[in-house]
């Protein structure tokens, strides 16, 4: 909503993977890993790193090729269904204290804002390597 003045879920930069099988729903989010190999990756150098650490698209270059979502640990670039540019989460901007996101949850306590580290690409990949041990085989 925040970006593109609308609620509509397709443009949400926080996607939710449901495990039914589980009654699990995993949030998957751009983990703004330390070295981030979707910036490597981009053969236009769209991928970049925000003064507050987000690693965003740059839609002034962006072809929407999608190198960045097939090399992310976690898949976390969502292709805009209308642009086919990607996207991920980059705090708001850190235009306010917190994101939108925690601001309007209604559910206490759901979303929280920390402050940490920042993760390395193999933290990431560890992580993400945990969500996929629990997913259905194919
Ligand atoms: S989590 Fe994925 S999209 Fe985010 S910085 Fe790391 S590689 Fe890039
Ligand atoms: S989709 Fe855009 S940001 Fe991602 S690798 Fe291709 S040009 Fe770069």
């Amino acid at each position: 909503m925040k970006h593109h003045n609308v609620i509509d879920p397709s443009l949400s930069r926080v996607r939710i993977l449901r495990l039914e099988a589980r009654a699990l729903n995993v949030p998957i989010i751009c983990m703004a890993c330390e070295t981030a190999p979707c910036i490597k990756v981009c053969p236009m150098n769209a991928r970049v790193r925000q003064a507050n650490g987000t690693v965003v698209t740059d839609t002034e270059v962006c072809i929407g090729c999608r190198a960045c979502v097939y090399i992310c640990p976690v898949g976390s670039p969502e292709a805009n269904p209308f642009t086919g540019q990607t996207m991920t989460c980059d705090m708001c901007m850190a235009d306010t204290d917190e994101p939108w996101c925690v601001t309007a949850c209604r559910q206490e306590g759901a979303l929280t804002m920390a402050k940490g580290e920042r993760l390395t690409t193999s933290t990431v990949r560890e992580r993400a390597g945990r969500i996929r041990a629990i997913l259905p085989s194919r």
